[in-house]
């Protein structure tokens, strides 16, 4: 059994399938092993246990597509169902947006927040690696602009959740780091907040969330209580905690509306 993470108003989309992995699965009752662990990204195993994973999300397909995360703020559109996933893993971006059914997106976190932004009014899906650098460069925004360049949609229709991340409880990081969060949230200082001497936590689903506010996304519509991957270290992989680590994959994939 592989305990993923969901939420509910994604769930709720008939014509959406997602999930983010954790970082076990059960492979007998009370034996588990760890799912996509590190230094595998290439290899047989993290093909082994992407397939798993898509499997245990009732996608038969074998298929995904994932683009080369460079903590930039690259948007990849993808609209061709013939060009091979290959092709598509050498793109460097930090976002992968489609309106193609059956077409499985994934983006790869261990503490950067993964993002997932749904239209369903538009039927189009996204998914967003933002880290710290990646939420400076503001690729959610620049994610939410590319459904509505290229498929018209509206910011105020859009469903999104983020997944297990680095929570501003756990994420403390030097002052030359914080400041253009300092900076950014001269207003609304909720992302930011000063911890012992030189020192200071940002809360990157917040400083997501409101950017995805800013850009027009309804509040009610922004999904940002996914669990800490450093406090509940023991179901999500945490780059900060662990250094070398495994995982997270984080899917979407729309279905054929009817
Ligand atoms: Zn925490």
């Amino acid at each position: 059994m592989i305990a993923s993470f969901f939420v509910k108003s994604l769930q709720n989309q008939p014509s959406l399938v997602h999930g983010t992995s954790p970082r076990f699965y059960e492979i007998e009752k009370g034996e588990r092993e760890s799912f996509c662990p590190p230094e595998n990204d290439n290899s047989g195993l993290f093909r082994e246990h992407q397939k798993l994973f898509l499997q245990s999300l009732g996608i038969e397909k074998e298929n995904l597509f994932r683009v080369k995360q460079v903590h930039g703020n690259r948007v990849y559109v993808l609209k061709d169902s013939k060009v091979f996933a290959d092709e598509v893993s050498h793109q460097e971006a930090d976002a992968i947006v489609t309106h193609l059914p059956d077409c499985p997106v994934m983006i790869l976190t261990a503490d950067c927040v993964p993002i997932i932004i749904y239209d369903p009014v538009k039927h189009v899906v996204g998914v967003v690696h933002a880290g710290r650098v990646g939420t400076l460069k503001r690729i959610f925004s620049n994610a939410i602009e590319t459904f509505s360049r290229e498929y018209g949609s509206r910011p105020s229709d859009m469903v999104v959740s983020m997944g297990p991340a680095i929570g501003g409880c756990c994420y403390e990081v030097d002052e030359q780091c914080a400041l253009p969060f300092i900076e950014r949230s001269s207003v609304n200082s909720r992302f930011v907040r000063k911890a012992r001497a030189g020192k200071f936590f940002i809360d990157l689903p917040e400083a997501n969330r409101l950017e995805g506010s800013e850009a027009g996304i309804l509040k009610e519509n922004i999904y940002t209580d996914g669990p800490c991957t450093s406090c509940e270290n023991h179901r999500w992989y945490s780059y900060r905690k662990e250094g070398k680590t495994g995982r997270l994959m984080t899917l979407a994939m729309l279905r054929q509306r009817k």
